[in-house]
């Protein structure tokens, strides 16, 4: 299903959605292509026109709307989530309470939008600077947090004031309906915020090509968000992108260890270990390497791994037959290259009824010529390399093209601190798996991306600043 300029549209193209836990077949959902992306963009010019001119209040009054609806479907849309994207339902519950909060969070946002008055440089002149919404902005969002991805693009945007086309991934475009459906019953006006599901490059072209769309935000691949760049260069478009990690996580001798551990099956293995800021290299003082790998060794070899519907499963499958490949590829070339499997390592005896699951692993004796230590694996597998000093794994850790999130386990503060200043990263966790949080800047540097998502900064991405000089006449 589409939505555009307030309307749910049927079409005859179709896109079928598998469940990833058990390969069988959702729903098909319609599709449409460059026409409905160019309609789509058309609206959401013409909506611009009065959503920007009602109040901070008045934008911020939808935003909370839409949140309490979103409450009071909280379940089913978690079960949405679980469905088509795996992740085990207490997860997905944690996903929709995130989405809800992003609402909620730039609901109050849109009224802090402040300018500046800035002394000028004669008597007779006053310089301000005001803030304003950039115009129509297209969204492009990934299936590893179908739901939440989708709030912090679209929260942001239309509390500003902009109008937004949001394409989803087509792995999980059900939760995105769901979205849509939660600001429908808001009662947003029609054409602020559109959904065009189909062929991602023709939507995405539309989306770069169009001089209407003044920004692009995007979460996905490194790879594809270059392209996006690329094509957003000839209309000079803001952007934004979240873009791939390779998070090193650090441990030091002087560190909690069961902490360390416990951080490991929630950076690691959540979410089967897809999301951008999962853990890929772990880093462990050589001092307490075997005493580390052994205890991780053992908490993995317990998670349960299956249906996310089901009760107390821990490790849901992967998205798809080619990410269970990839996964698969790095696990044996790991092991080709000197590692040894503690736990974990194969394709899990579940996938055979039809779902994508691979076991838990934790690989120690990692080392660099392995695959999985410069390439995102995106897959529940948990490789350990072993260090000396600080000066060495800082030197270790920043990669030469990723810079999302970083992690550090130590009791020391100043080692704390120079960690702090010294990784090359957009987000660091020190004794701390879950840096996020709808108040923080979310983003990262180097190749993981560009701008930032969440509390005050997420706003500013959407925001144009105007100088404005008043000679006293
Ligand atoms: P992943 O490998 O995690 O699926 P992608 O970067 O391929 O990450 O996908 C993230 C989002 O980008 C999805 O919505 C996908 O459909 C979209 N996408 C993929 N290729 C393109 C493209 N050429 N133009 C626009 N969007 C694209």
């Amino acid at each position: 299903m589409l939505y555009i300029n307030g309307e749910w549209i049927k079409t005859e193209d179709k896109m079928d959605v598998f469940n990833p836990a058990t390969g069988e077949l959702i729903e098909s959902v319609s599709t449409g292509g460059k026409e409905y992306a160019k309609q789509a963009i058309q609206d959401a010019k013409e909506a611009f026109k009065t959503w920007k001119k009602l109040t901070a209040k008045e934008r911020g009054s939808y935003l909370a709307k839409a949140a309490e609806i979103m409450k009071s479907k909280a379940d089913q849309l978690a079960e949405t989530i679980t469905k088509e994207n795996g992740k085990p339902l207490p997860d997905a519950k944690g996903e929709v309470a995130s989405g809800i909060e992003h609402l909620e969070w730039y609901a109050e946002e849109a009224k802090r939008v402040y300018g500046d008055t800035v002394p000028a440089s004669s008597p007779d002149r006053q310089l301000l600077v005001i803030k304003q919404p950039i115009g129509v902005c297209g969204a492009i969002t990934p299936w590893n947090f179908p739901l939440s991805m989708i709030t912090r693009k679209i929260a942001p945007a239309i509390a500003a004031g902009c109008t937004v086309v949001l394409k989803p991934a087509p792995d999980t475009p059900l939760s995105a309906i769901h979205v849509f459906e939660c600001f429908h019953e808001a009662g947003l006006p029609k054409g602020v915020i559109n959904l065009v599901i189909g062929p991602a490059e023709e939507i995405g072209h539309e989306l770069t090509s169009s001089s209407d769309v003044r920004k692009i935000s995007f979460t996905g691949s490194t790879m594809v968000g270059k392209k996006l760049l690329k094509d957003s260069a000839d209309t000079v478009k803001k952007v934004s992108m979240e873009l791939g990690g390779h998070a090193p996580y650090i441990v030091f001798d002087d560190a909690d260890l069961d902490l360390a551990v416990d951080g490991i099956l929630a950076s690691k293995f959540k979410n089967a270990g897809q999301t951008c800021i999962s853990t890929n290299r772990i880093y462990v003082h050589e001092n307490v390497a075997d005493e580390f790998s052994e205890k991780l060794a053992a908490k993995v070899s317990k998670l349960s791994v299956g249906n996310g519907i089901e009760d107390n499963v821990d490790v849901g499958p992967v998205i798809t037959q080619a990410a269970i490949s990839k996964v698969k590829n790095h696990v044996e070339d790991a092991v080709k290259n000197n590692g040894k499997v503690l736990t974990g390592g194969k394709v899990h005896a579940k996938s055979e009824a039809g779902g994508n699951f691979f076991e838990p692993t934790v690989i120690a004796n990692a080392n660099e010529s392995m695959l999985i230590a410069s390439e995102e694996t995106f897959g529940p597998v948990a490789p350990i390399f072993t260090f000396k000093d600080e000066e060495e794994i800082v030197e270790k850790a920043n990669h030469p093209t990723y810079g999302l999130a970083a992690y550090c386990f130590t009791s020391n503060l100043g080692r704390s601190m120079r960690m702090m200043q010294e990784l090359e990263f957009g987000i660091v966790g020190i004794n701390d798996t879950s840096p996020g949080g709808v108040q923080a800047p979310f983003g990262g540097v180097k190749e993981s991306g560009i701008g930032k998502e969440g509390g005050q900064y997420g706003i500013r991405e959407y925001l144009e600043e105007k100088a404005v000089s008043i000679r006293l006449v």
